[in-house]
């Protein structure tokens, strides 16, 4: 696979030559070890005048409406999809994932360009909202959606194309200017799209800076909104950074997600689809699948299944071949966390019935499916953001519950289960963001509905339908007079006890109940 050359000697903002001398970030292949790429880090200073240079591009971005801003949305759509294969390329060159993993990333970015560019007028238009009261039919409300100025994302490396348009899409279909800061371990497809852009000729309104914490830092310092994506210790920070600047955010933090078996469901289909949501991108995804809880009547079942499905799956790097099903974690130091959770499961009692120890060179580690778990050992407290399932046997539906909702996470779940009814009261009993009934990650493909944490798992939310673009808008309340005006309105100067105890006697009689309408009793 070719070198992705955002070359060296580059600054961190958008491949250009340096305004000031910066560091490098030398971007490896995790399967191989491989150099990959350079990018230079963007200091506090170039941060600051991308932030400005976005801030002369946004208005004209506003101007032209959500009929303007499609016709670019779906020019990039356009772009992604001729330049499909150097988007893979460039995905699996700083993550060492399945092809088809890096494929689903391109299909996912195609399905919200298109999404966000249609919906846009339609969520965005003015809302005229009825008057709560009779006395105040003299009046025409309205509610408008002004963006941010400057939208900052900040995404990690699970998916350095899918992370960021999950987010820089909507921004930009709501009329704001986004400023990318992507993780650092994987910031070449950024790069890559951030061209796509430029090339089609859209307006400067998309720049990604390039660098580790201290440019995320930076570029809080700078927007008017903030939305990250990423671990609960970084995401606390940023929380606190908003705070001192009154700076709104969202926060898309790390998950611990729950599965439920019950002893009435399908249980190959449990089974494939468990270990898909547990085993899709290598385990290193947000709603991953971390823990299973299976009702005693088919606990043995589902296992042998789950275990036999997990020893068919393939891993390797996997390149251009499409033949494997996993790949690498995306970096040592993810490697360590999962082989820490796994070890310290198996010293504590627990077996792996398959898998359980890295392999091969880079950073591989087997689909690993632990059993005799509990709710004492870190493969189950922790985020493991890796290729492991850990399986706990319960007696009911009841303690499935329970365990599920004894974590400091709340980000999915998933309820495996032949009974709707039943289905759908497990998914109101959960205490998290979204529950798949007899499916897995599948929400997250769907962005009319929100996706958000609870618990630790997150703040504010992302999509939802309209709310996916209008929390990127300030909104604003105006009032018009529907009827021809007097000079002066009854409650205005010189205060009038008769003019004010017929308002006051017009609201009471409209909201109070009773005889109290009318006055005390
Ligand atoms: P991370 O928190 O280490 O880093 C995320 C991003 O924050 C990176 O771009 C990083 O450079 C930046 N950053 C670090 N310190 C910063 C600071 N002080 N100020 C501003 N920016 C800073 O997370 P990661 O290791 O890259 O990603 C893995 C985590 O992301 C996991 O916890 C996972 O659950 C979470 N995640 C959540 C979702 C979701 O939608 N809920 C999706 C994907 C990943």
């Amino acid at each position: 696979m070719s070198k992705i050359e955002a070359t060296p000697g580059v600054d961190g903002v958008n491949g250009k030559a340096p305004a000031t001398p910066a560091t490098e970030i030398e971007v490896r292949n995790p399967a191989s070890g491989e150099l990959v790429g350079t990018v230079a880090i963007a200091s506090a200073e170039d941060v600051a005048e991308a932030t400005r240079a976005l801030r002369r591009a946004q208005p004209a971005w506003e101007a032209i409406g959500p009929s303007g801003r499609k016709k670019w949305l779906l020019k990039l759509q356009d772009w992604v999809i001729d330049n499909a294969e150097e988007l893979a390329d460039a995905i699996q060159s700083e993550t060492g994932k399945p092809r088809i993993d890096a494929r689903i990333e391109i299909a996912f970015t195609v399905d919200q360009l298109g999404y966000w560019a249609r919906n846009a007028a339609k969520f965005l238009a003015d809302q005229s909202a009825s008057p709560h009261t009779p006395l105040m039919r003299v009046k025409q409300l309205t509610t408008v959606y002004q963006p941010y100025q400057v939208v900052g994302v900040i995404t990690p490396w699970n998916f350095p194309l899918a992370m960021g348009i999950a987010d820089v899409v909507p921004a930009l279909a709501a009329g704001a200017a986004v400023l990318h800061k992507p993780s650092e371990v994987t910031p070449l497809t950024p790069l890559v799209l951030q061209r796509g852009w430029s090339e089609i000729g859209a307006p400067a309104v998309l720049a990604v800076v390039s660098g580790a914490g201290a440019t995320g830092a930076a570029l809080i310092d700078n927007v008017d909104y903030v939305q990250f994506t990423g671990s609960v210790p970084t995401g606390r920070k940023i929380g606190v950074a908003c705070a001192e600047r009154m700076t709104p955010y969202s926060l898309e933090l790390g998950g611990k997600d729950p599965a439920i078996v019950l002893a009435d469901a399908d249980l190959d289909r449990a089974a494939y689809g468990i270990a898909y949501g547990a085993l899709v991108n290598g385990g290193q995804l947000c709603i991953s699948i971390e823990r299973v809880y299976v009702e005693a009547p088919v606990y043995d079942e589902f296992v042998g299944k789950l275990v036999a499905h997990v020893k068919e799956l393939r891993q390797g790097q996997d390149d251009r071949s499409n033949s494997f099903d996993l790949g690498p974690l995306a970096t040592a130091a993810q490697l360590q966390i999962v082989k820490r959770h796994v070890d310290e499961a198996i010293a504590a009692g627990a077996t792996a019935l398959t898998g359980g120890k890295p392999t091969g060179a880079g950073t591989f580690f087997e689909p690993t499916v632990l059993v005799d778990v509990d709710h004492s050992m870190s493969c189950i407290t922790e985020e493991t953001f890796g290729p492991t399932i850990p399986v706990v046997k319960v007696a009911d539906e009841a303690e499935a519950v329970r365990l599920s909702n004894d974590s400091i996470f709340g980000l999915s779940a998933s309820v495996w289960t032949g009974n709707r009814a039943r289905g759908q009261r497990l998914a109101r009993a959960l205490n998290v963001g979204a529950v798949n009934i007899n499916d897995s990650v599948i929400n997250l493909f769907n962005p009319t509905i929100p996706h958000g944490g609870w618990g630790q798992s997150g703040t504010g939310y992302r999509w939802g339908g309209a709310n996916g673009l209008r929390k990127y808008c300030r909104p604003k309340a105006i009032t018009a007079p529907s009827l021809p005006t007097q000079k002066k309105e009854m409650l205005w100067f010189p205060y009038s006890p008769s003019k004010f105890g017929f308002m006051e006697a017009a609201m009471r009689a409209m909201s109070a109940r009773g005889r109290r309408r009318f006055g005390p009793r």
